[in-house]
């Protein structure tokens, strides 16, 4: 799950790619459940059993949860949209061209003249896209029952978030131009490297620098909980003291528990949510997945596929780039693609590619995410636990789309999807069911 990323992520589409830091990387490819294969007997019919957990969410709240997801498909548009106008305003009004001005009076030194820009820009921009980042993020959040935040804490954690991005905005930037200036007509080649080295910088300071900022994070003392868990890490060969919980509930209620870090800062995170709200099977089975994550290397796959799409948009990003300069260069008031002020540009460029790209990220993550949910039901045991984590999943992730919507929109596979699997291993392993889950309440009515 992404975490204190998506704060910096909003505003410039340069740093989408910051979100695979945090790997909580879903993705399924389809699976028909062979009932015929049941070692449970035909007695065991895997799609009643999935309809009978899909059932357990009262009507109302499916469909509130429909709409709320089926909303953010749009925010995507939205998001792409405004983006793309706010950076057109840049251009057009060349008020990228006199931040750029600024900032050469104020200094001789290019790396500082860059930082000055970046500073500017990024304020600029997070006030321009304001009033849709506060309906998004707050408006909209507390419509759907999502947020617990008042707006004074909302606020606090969106400054905190700016002052992030600003300075590793910064961190990126100067050696970005550096390159850009230094290298010519390769520059795309390299800046994609470093992009992908940058990546993993902020994924290893996440976190230990990052996540802190906006959570509460404390090792898990819980023996009862703690003992379980650390037994199965140690079965899947994971350093046995990684597990971390945090205080999610500051935002939300949201059941979540992600893998973050690189290296030598890896670490396994579960939220109090999690911890308050479900049993020691759905606590276990959610682990497992988490330590599928580890234990399958996701950080490092991830960070090669994603690195993949980042290098052919970085060669997009330089033809895009040099494309409009040939046509509007100097209307804009931009002298270059080594001029600072090209960057609106860049960030229209690298949007449009990476809306493109909705699909091929959502589904590089979705597959992962599958993986580890197949490596948690085999670590865990817990089919009926998972199910029902699946299902608390569905408060903000719709639970039964039609699979075209799945290859497209979902970086998890959808609830229906992960309990079919589910209740495809139960099948297959009879002595795994558990009544007390099969037959707990998830939601109250309302
Ligand atoms: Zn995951």
């Amino acid at each position: 799950m992404v975490r204190a990323g998506q704060l910096v992520v909003r505003t410039t589409l340069l740093f989408s790619v910051l979100a695979f830091g945090q790997a909580s990387v879903p993705g399924a490819p389809s699976i028909p459940p062979s009932v015929e294969q049941s070692a449970a007997g035909p007695a065991f019919d895997i799609r009643a059993a999935v309809d009978a957990y899909l059932a357990k969410m009262p009507p109302a709240q499916r469909a509130r949860s429909d709409a709320y997801f089926e909303g953010g498909y749009w925010l995507i548009l939205w998001d792409f949209l405004s983006t793309v106008l706010v950076m057109w305003l840049l251009l057009h009004f060349r008020w990228s061209a006199r931040m750029r001005d600024l900032a050469e009076r104020l200094t001789r030194l290019r790396p500082l003249q860059t930082v000055l820009y970046w500073v500017q820009f990024f304020v600029v921009v997070s006030v321009l896209t304001f009033p849709l980042s506060v309906y998004e993020g707050y408006f909209r959040e507390h419509k759907y029952g999502l947020l617990n935040q008042s707006f004074g804490p909302w606020m606090r954690d969106q400054l905190v978030g700016l002052g992030v991005g600003v300075v590793l905005g910064a961190i990126l930037m100067v050696p970005l131009f550096g390159l850009v200036r230094r290298l010519g007509r390769s520059w795309w080649v390299w800046g994609a490297t470093l992009m992908i080295a940058f990546a993993a910088f902020v994924s290893l300071i996440e976190p230990v620098y990052i996540a802190p900022l906006f959570n509460k994070y404390t090792t898990l003392t819980d023996a009862r909980i703690k003992g379980p868990i650390l037994s199965m890490a140690r079965a899947n060969g994971i350093p046995a003291t990684d597990v971390y919980e945090f205080d999610a509930s500051r935002q939300s209620n949201r059941v979540s528990a992600n893998v973050s870090g690189f290296a030598g800062t890896l670490r396994i995170s579960l939220n109090d949510n999690l911890l308050k709200r479900c049993t020691l099977p759905e606590i276990e089975t959610t682990m497992g997945h988490e330590m599928g994550h580890y234990v399958l290397n996701h950080e490092y796959k991830g960070l090669v596929m994603f690195g993949v799409v980042i290098v052919i948009g970085f060669a997009f990003l330089n033809w895009g780039i040099n494309f409009s300069l040939a046509r509007w260069g100097e209307q804009w008031d931009v002298r270059g693609i080594t001029d600072v002020a090209v960057l609106p540009l860049a960030v229209i460029v690298f949007s449009v590619y990476m809306f493109l790209m909705t699909p091929v990220t959502n589904t590089i993550s979705r597959n992962m995410e599958y993986e580890a949910d197949l490596y948690g039901l085999n670590a865990a045991q817990q089919p009926d636990g998972e199910a029902n984590v699946d299902m608390l999943l569905g408060e903000y992730r719709k639970l039964d789309p039609g699979p075209i919507e799945e290859f497209i929109f979902y970086d998890h596979p959808s609830g229906r999807t992960r309990i079919t699997a589910a209740m495809r291993w139960k099948a297959e392993h009879p002595q795994s069911a558990n009544e007390d889950e099969v037959a707990r309440p998830l939601f109250e009515a309302k």
